[in-house]
């Protein structure tokens, strides 16, 4: 998923959740950060104080993506969630669409938010990790056969066919990208080889699974729409147990804004026009009462916090800092994922 979905989507559910403007800023601010945060960096100050990063995400083609130690770190609990289905340990490691352990994840992650310092940091890591099960499920956050497509099997349905010529151009560019970097187009990491159709809203298309050739049809727009579900319910549930955070009058109940949520997904076009799709209808009050306001993506300037912090200039309350909360919250929530979620459901990976 993109920043149409993980910044302005979630920002949106929030809001129609019925969360207050800058609350539902920081989460979707957080939640989109969960692809920004590529950094390992320490600070070390004079007086004894320290920030210790965490990192969430890779550049796609970043050699490092091919690192076991950063697949377990990186991929998956951040952004193929393993479901635990199945019988063999191959099966378990699955990113599976809203299973049971995203299930459990959310349910526990949105309680410690409701009490924790970091809570909307929390909810908006969350919101990218349960979104991107209906996304990336079917695929596996780490380099395994399993995640290898057949060669050609690909078939995308558009019917706007300039759309489909872009979206042919990006996968062209993306495979001939791994390719000056010496590495195989069918890299098997994550959904490498399925490119960047997972991440389109509006595809329909299909696959054939290279090590069983099973065809895998695929609709992301009624994914997406069932994830846009599953996101308004769970902010829903945080603001239940955190009414400090809520706004009275900005809820709207799902069914009330189903139509227009699913019209987004629909629009076929690129990134700028999805996010336009999402900003008409945000301003035009078709998702949540009160502010019409977007707020601009901010990420960038928590990176600049951090990355511009000398010894001298860290102020006193670092708690303050959006970029530390952030950091506080991704490391409980990988520490949960990897040390008390999967173990028990038999997927052993840290
Ligand atoms: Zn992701």
């Amino acid at each position: 998923m993109k920043t149409d979905m993980h910044y302005f989507g979630v920002y949106a559910l929030a809001r129609a959740a019925g969360m207050r403007e800058k609350a539902a800023e920081i989460v979707a601010t957080a939640s989109e950060y969960v692809d920004g945060a590529i950094w390992d960096k320490e600070v070390f100050l004079k007086d004894g104080r320290s920030i210790l990063s965490e990192m969430t995400a890779h550049r796609m083609l970043d050699f490092k993506n091919a690192d076991r130690e950063d697949q377990r770190r990186v991929w998956l609990p951040f952004h193929f969630l393993p479901g635990a289905e199945g019988e063999t340990p191959t099966d378990k490691l699955l990113c599976r669409k809203n299973s049971r352990i995203a299930k459990t994840m959310v349910r526990r992650n949105t309680a410690i938010a409701a009490e924790a310092p970091y809570g909307l940091y929390l909810m908006g890591i969350t919101a990218h990790v349960y979104a991107d099960t209906f996304a990336h499920y079917g695929f596996m956050g780490a380099n395994h056969s399993y995640n290898a497509i057949r060669a050609g099997s690909i078939d995308l349905q558009v019917s706007d066919e300039g759309i489909f010529q872009y979206i042919k151009n990006k996968a062209d560019g993306f495979i001939n990208k791994l390719i000056s970097y010496g590495l195989s187009q069918t890299i098997p990491l994550g959904h490498g080889a399925a490119t960047t159709y997972p991440d389109r809203p509006y595809l329909r298309w299909s696959y054939a699974r290279d090590t069983d050739g099973k065809t895998v049809e695929r609709e992301n727009p009624k994914d997406y729409l069932a994830g846009c579900r599953a996101m308004h319910e769970m902010f829903q549930a945080y603001l239940d147990k955190a009414p400090r955070q809520g706004e009275s009058g900005a809820g709207r109940k799902w069914k009330d804004i189903r139509k227009s949520v699913k019209k987004i997904l629909e629009l076929e076009g690129d990134k700028q026009a999805r996010v336009r799709a999402w900003k008409e209808a945000i301003r035009d009050n078709r998702l949540f009462g009160g502010s019409t306001r977007v707020p601009q993506y901010k990420g960038h300037k928590w990176s600049a916090s951090i990355d511009d912090l000398e010894p001298e200039k860290i102020p006193k309350d670092i708690d303050k800092l959006p970029v530390y909360r952030f950091y506080q919250a991704a490391r409980i929530h990988r520490a949960h994922v990897l040390s008390n979620l999967l173990p028990p459901n038999d997927v052993i990976a840290a």
